[in-house]
């Protein structure tokens, strides 16, 4: 299981099946990926990450930003549905996930409660809900609401979330599941490791425990769960393809 994502001037899709296959070695059954146009779209399948070439003639050329997973499934079984990037209730969130949120059926439980409907069976499409609930609720932005969420989750993740009217932007955060994040000239990649970075850059940051990572075109900052920043300890990969 893996997760890639790009954001940068060129056109994300390919750099972001390339990169899924370089991590097909990791073991999977489903893929996915979402593209961020003008909107966000999304494409997943079970099976291989081959599936989803099929997606390529009628996918933008023009997205430039992006997220993808592999899964390996732990809640529910391997199927489209539930397949990540999962969406939430309102459609502004999109999310890819690795890890498992041991709490998830309390939190889906409440979730139910006011409303939400789940179309899939895992504990990310229960996540990626419950951020949109804080944010509603407390009238927050992305960033709040995954510094708060994160500290009622248990368990262990890294996730990258996309959020609509925010195109310039990702948010990836990890605990207990590894995330490197690629440093090139006007353009960041995100990997679960380096195998599908390192054919663009060699700067590459590894994300710490309890980390939240503010990704740009130009600009990554990080910030611990009590949003303090901290100094990001960039370094040289010394490492070929
Ligand atoms: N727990 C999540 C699921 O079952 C993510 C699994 C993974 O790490 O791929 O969908």
């Amino acid at each position: 299981c893996g997760i890639v994502a790009y954001i940068g001037s060129q056109n994300a899709f390919p750099i972001i099946l390339k990169g899924l296959k370089r991590l097909e070695y990791r073991g999977y059954d489903s893929s996915g990926i979402a593209l961020f146009d003008e909107h966000i779209s999304c494409f997943k399948k079970k099976g291989r990450v081959s599936e989803l070439e099929a997606w390529k003639d009628s996918v933008t050329q023009t997205a430039q930003v992006g997220i993808g997973h592999t899964r390996w499934a732990t809640h529910g079984e391997p199927s489209d549905a539930n397949a990540h990037p999962h969406t939430s209730n309102n459609g502004k969130l999109t999310l890819v996930h690795n890890g498992i949120i041991e709490n998830y059926a309390s939190l889906k439980k409440e979730l139910e409660q006011k409303g939400y409907k789940f179309k899939s069976q895992t504990d990310t499409e229960v996540l990626v809900n419950f951020i949109e609930d804080i944010q509603k609720n407390n009238n927050s932005t992305l960033e709040e609401a995954i510094r708060f969420a994160l500290k009622r989750v248990i368990g262990a993740y890294v996730i990258i979330v996309m959020e609509e009217g925010y195109p310039d932007r990702l948010i990836a955060a990890r605990k207990g599941s590894p995330l490197v994040i690629g440093i090139g000239d006007g353009e960041h990649f995100l990997a679960s490791d380096a195998s599908p970075i390192i054919e663009y850059t060699k700067k590459v940051i590894y994300v710490n425990d309890y980390e939240l990572a503010i990704i740009s075109r130009d600009e990554v900052s990080l910030k611990n769960l009590g949003n303090e920043p901290v100094t990001p300890y960039i370094q040289q990969l010394d490492m070929e393809l």
